[in-house]
Parts: C-alpha cells; sequence; structure tokens
C-alpha cells in the first residue's frame, strides 16, 4: 500500500512533542512491514538543516495567494525513509518554533501555514502535483494537518482515503471565521457539519468531519474523548463517528530509548544488571547538585510545563515528599508561570531541583538516573515518557487516564507470586491522591526484593511500535479503495 503520513513535526528533524516522536517512528516501522509511505513534513529551516539527500521534486505555484512554493525530495537524516518536504519561504523560513516565534506567541499566520501544509499533502496524496506518486491513504495528524483530508475531499481523489489521528483534542486550530476566504477552500465546507464549530473554523474539526477513519493513540483515551470534559465540544460529533474512531497505543522509539545503548547516559545497563543504572542516579544527583544518597527514592518529570500534565499536583506535594527522604528532580519548559514557580519553591537545593529548557540528552539522563517518574496528567491521549521510563526501570506514578491508563499496571508486592505491576496509579486529580501513589512507591523502593522484581516486569513490557504499526496498516487495508475489503463491498452494492 503506499500512504503519505502528515505531519507538522517529525523526530529528529524538529519536535515540539510527542507527535514528532510518533511521526518519526511509525512511518518507519510500516515500511519494515514492506509499506510504500512517505513521510511529508513542513520545510521549516530545522528541517532543511537536518534532512539528507534533498532535491527538487516539483514546484507547487501559490496555493494560497502571494505564497509560492515546491515540493522537495529528501531522506531522514538516521533511516532511509522518504520525505516529502513543503517548501514555501514565505510562511515556513523563519527562525522560531513550528507553532510560535521566540516570544512563545504563535505565528499569527498559522492557518495560511498549516492550510498550505495541508493543500499540498492531499495534492500529492491525490496524485495531483508533478510528484509522480500518490497515495491510497492519506494519513493526517492533529489540527496542522486537519484540512488535509478537507482538501481531499473537495479535491475529488477517488482512488485515495483518510485517516485522521488525535494527538491532543485540547489544541484545536481555532481560527476566526473571515479567514476562510484565504483557504481556498469552497464556501460550503464552513457549516455545522463541516469546519464550523461555534462561529469559528476549526482545523481539528475538519479532520474529524472529513476523515473516513479517525484513530487515536490510545484506547482508553478513545473513549474518554466521547465525553465533554475530555472533548472540548467535539463529543458530539465523535460520537456520531464513534464507529469509525479507533483507539492504537503508541509505540516508541527502542533505539533511541534503550538503556542498553543510550549514548546521554554516563553508563549503560540492562535487565540482567542494573548497576550502571545506579551510576546514572550518583552521576545526575552529582549533575544536579543533589545529595549524593542511593536510598534516597530520586522522583524525576520531564514534561512541557502545563495543566495538562499536573504541574500543579507535583509542585504541591515537593515539600511532603522531600519530608519523606524523597529527592525531586523536574526538568520542563513551557508555561512562564510554572517555570516561576519552580524556580523560586523554597524547597532545600539539595532535595529538589528544576532545570527549565527542552534538552532532550538530559530528558535521558532524567529517566535513567531516577527511581519513579511523575506524570499525573489531567487528561493524557497516550504520553511516551512513562514508557520511556519503564523501559529504563524507573517507575511511573500516573493518574489513571488515557494512555496512562492502558500503559501502567499497579506494582504490588504479594508474598506468594512475588510481584506484577509497573508503576503505581491513582484517580482523583488532587494532591492528595497523588501523594499517597508515590508514597506507596515510596514504601517499596525501601524493599529492595519487591522493587526490583517490579523494575524487571516494567524494563519487559513490550512498546514496540511493529505491534501498533500493524494496527494501522489493517486500518489502512481495510480502508483502501481497491482492498478486498472494499471490493468485495462494492460487489455487494453492485449485486
Ligand atoms: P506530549 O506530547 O503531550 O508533550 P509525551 O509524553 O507524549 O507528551 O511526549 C513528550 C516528549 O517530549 C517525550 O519525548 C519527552 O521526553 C519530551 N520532552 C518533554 N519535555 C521535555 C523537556 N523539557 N526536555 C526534553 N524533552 C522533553
Amino acid at each position: 500500500m503506499k500512504i503519505l503520513f502528515a505531519s507538522s513535526e517529525a523526530y529528529p528533524l524538529v519536535k515540539t512533542g510527542g507527535l514528532a516522536d510518533v511521526a518519526g517512528a511509525l512511518p518507519v516501522a510500516l515500511t519494515q512491514s514492506g509499506h510504500d509511505i512517505r513521510l511529508i513534513v513542513p520545510a521549516y529551516p530545522q528541517v532543511l538543516h537536518t534532512a539528507r539527500d534533498i532535491t527538487l521534486l516539483t514546484p507547487l505555484g501559490e496555493l494560497i495567494s502571494g505564497h509560492p512554493g515546491q515540493l522537495l525530495a529528501a531522506r531522514m537524516p538516521d533511516s532511509d525513509l522518504r520525505l516529502i518536504l513543503v517548501e514555501c519561504p514565505t510562511l515556513f523560513e523563519r527562525t522560531g518554533g513550528p507553532y510560535s516565534g521566540a516570544d512563545g506567541m504563535d505565528w499569527p499566520d498559522n492557518h495560511l501555514r498549516f492550510a498550505f501544509f495541508s493543500m499540498a499533502a492531499a495534492l500529492v496524496a491525490g496524485g495531483a502535483t508533478g510528484a509522480g506518486w500518490s497515495a491510497d491513504i492519506l494519513h493526517a495528524n492533529d489540527w496542522q494537518t486537519g484540512l488535509a483530508p478537507a482538501y481531499l475531499r473537495f479535491l475529488g481523489a477517488p482512488n485515495t482515503r483518510a485517516v485522521f489521528t488525535i494527538h491532543n483534542m485540547r489544541y484545536q486550530g481555532l481560527f476566526p471565521p473571515e479567514v476562510m476566504a484565504e483557504l481556498e477552500l469552497p464556501r460550503i465546507a464552513f457549516n455545522i457539519e463541516g469546519l464550523e464549530f461555534h462561529g469559528q473554523l476549526s482545523m481539528l474539526k475538519a479532520g474529524l468531519a472529513f476523515a473516513d477513519r479517525i484513530t487515536t493513540v490510545s484506547p482508553t483515551y478513545a473513549e474518554e474523548i466521547l465525553r465533554p470534559e475530555f472533548a472540548y465540544g467535539m463529543e458530539g460529533l465523535l460520537n456520531a463517528r464513534r464507529r469509525d474512531l479507533t483507539g492504537v497505543l503508541n509505540g516508541i522509539d527502542e533505539a533511541a530509548w534503550n538503556p542498553g545503548t543510550d549514548r546521554n547516559l554516563p553508563e549503560t545497563y540492562g535487565l540482567d544488571d542494573l548497576s550502571g543504572k545506579a551510576a546514572c542516579k550518583s552521576t545526575l544527583q552529582r549533575e544536579l547538585g543533589l545529595a549524593a544518597d542511593p536510598d534516597a527514592p530520586l522522583f524525576s518529570m520531564v514534561t512541557r510545563l502545563t495543566e495538562q500534565k499536573g504541574i500543579d499536583l507535583v509542585v504541591s506535594i515537593i515539600p511532603q515528599l522531600v519530608e519523606l527522604g524523597a529527592q525531586v528532580a523536574v526538568l520542563g519548559a513551557g508555561d512562564a508561570h510554572w517555570e516561576y514557580v519552580l524556580r523560586t519553591l523554597p524547597v532545600a537545593a539539595d532535595r529538589m531541583v528544576a532545570r527549565l529548557g527542552y534538552d532532550e540528552a538530559l530528558a535521558h539522563r532524567f529517566i535513567a538516573g531516577a527511581d519513579m517518574f511523575l506524570m499525573p496528567s489531567r487528561f493524557e491521549p497516550c504520553g511516551l515518557t512513562q514508557m520511556y521510563a519503564m523501559r529504563y526501570g524507573t517507575l511511573p506514578v500516573v493518574r489513571r487516564t488515557g494512555g496512562l491508563a492502558d500503559t501502567v499496571s499497579e506494582a504490588g508486592f504479594i508474598p506468594a507470586r512475588g510481584s506484577s505491576g509497573t508503576g503505581f496509579l491513582f484517580d482523583e486529580s488532587s494532591p492528595e491522591a497523588l501523594f499517597e501513589a508515590a508514597a506507596k512507591g515510596v514504601d517499596m523502593f525501601a524493599d529492595k526484593r519487591a522493587w526490583r522484581l517490579a523494575q524487571s516486569h516494567a524494563m519487559q513490557q513490550d512498546f514496540s511500535w511493529a505491534r501498533a504499526a500493524d494496527e494501522y496498516a489493517w486500518i489502512y487495508k481495510v480502508l483502501a479503495p481497491h482492498s478486498a475489503a472494499n471490493e468485495k463491498k462494492t460487489r455487494g452494492e453492485a449485486a
């Protein structure tokens, strides 16, 4: 099958969060199972700098008035994955992040940037460019590519179907209705069955309304988003489409996140010998100025600083954790308020440390060096860091929601059966509930045998992309216009 995977970020080209990890790994896993897959991404400067073998594919002209562009062919720096880069200097060639400038403010022309990108993806998938390739499946992701299924629909590409994956319902790509005039979509698309959302234009809704199939990144989140508290007003549409909605749990990049080969660590380690993990802990304690104490349970957190991730809950329990003899290390970037709160917390510097900023290598050391990993998210579509933590023998403390509920099981020591489970869970989004779960972890940490067993369970979980790729391949297969399932359906209808 031929698949075009459209994403506004992809590791290692450009990354702000989990979407990049998925877009970097899932297409590679699908290639390994024999599919012809191409990843299409905007040609931001960091992408042009990192991709290899870049050549001109075809000019695109002004898909959006005043913004000429072209398609480039390239390859990922670290794999043979084929890339299609959407180059448009007026929209993508600027210093800053993919969605916002250095001042943290969204780019004011994001509607044009992602409309251009989405239209380019739809044109490539539908075979309407000089790229010499078309796709059976256009797989779009999150609001930035939500318009791609809409463009595909209005383009009229009978041989291409659209899958839309929700990585996070919270970000909806909302714009004032006036921008509709600039997006080269028929006026009719702006209605309650299409892009219109309470008088505004929602790019996320475009994906949900126009894709043939919707997926999200964990089975539990697929159920949660049918409820108002998780769906932010999209629950009606999602319930109407629930038969087309599936949850497929993300995998993790097991090469990048492997304690046995990780070059970011002072020492590597594996299931059979955890001495390297002890070295990671002591080096991290030294690096961060924490007391050099192997017996102090060390909690870490690596996160975007937003309330989604429950940073407020963590901040509230830090003094209590420290009183229990624990240490806490937070690596986070994002909300200036939480950066300030973390910087000024009145807790002894040898017990609690916050590192502010985005640092990939440090993230690896935080995850490897800690004993437990805090992830008390209010909602979590899938979450990757709890899976990284388990792989590194660092037991996660998580709220039972979304992908956290699907990946972490309660660790407990039963004398007759040994230990089962891989982490510590709680339900209510409150500091008390989080503290209770973390304190269970501290208790178990004191019991070296139970701890070792739980670590070993955690490290043996299968979070490979191969499993997720199989599930996606099945979804594509059923959907593809020339699939056996569809041809049978068509024959049945004709008879
Ligand atoms: P989300 O996509 O909601 O931010 P995930 O757990 O799915 O959450 O993915 C987050 C990814 O971003 C992980 O790879 C994590 O290691 C990384 N990450 C988050 N914050 C930081 C940070 N401050 N420094 C380095 N890496 C970070």
